[in-house]
């Protein structure tokens, strides 16, 4: 599966430009997915630049190695009839409808090779993280 993943608010908690703190599990997860050769990690972030660049290497001194960052496939040629938008199998990203679940449940939602299946704990939720989104920063719930 070609799977792309955001960096700030999915990786990492959202400081941009700076780097925050991994969210938890991210990583790690990202490791595992990447020793399986059916998958492909994509980068798929707003950062442009020096930002990029600062982004690409945390992971890479982190053992997680992208195939392409915001690109699908190094060093693509972008004109006017490329589309902006990746191709990918899976994307996730913090901004997902529904927000982001728990990097465990992600790995168990690629790892069962039916991605699309709903990944539910037994309260039938998707286990979250534990920061604040959206709706909690200005509806307080
Ligand atoms: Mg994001």
């Amino acid at each position: 599966m070609i799977i792309a993943v955001d960096f700030d608010g999915t990786i990492v908690e959202h400081k941009f430009p700076k780097i925050g703190d991994e969210i938890p599990f991210a990583l790690e997860t990202l490791r595992k997915i990447q020793a399986n050769p059916h998958h492909r990690l994509i980068l798929w972030t707003m950062r442009t630049g020096k930002e990029l660049n600062e982004a690409v290497e945390y992971c890479r001194e982190r053992g997680v190695i992208f195939y392409a960052h915001n690109e699908n496939y190094p060093s693509e040629k972008l004109d006017s009839d490329t589309p902006r938008k990746v191709a990918a199998d899976l994307y996730i990203d913090d901004r997902n409808i529904g927000g982001l679940p728990d990097w465990g449940a992600i790995y168990q939602m690629i790892k069962s090779g039916n991605p699309y299946q709903p990944y539910a704990n037994t309260e039938g939720y998707y286990p979250k993280s534990k920061k604040k989104g959206f709706f909690a920063k200005f509806f307080g719930k």
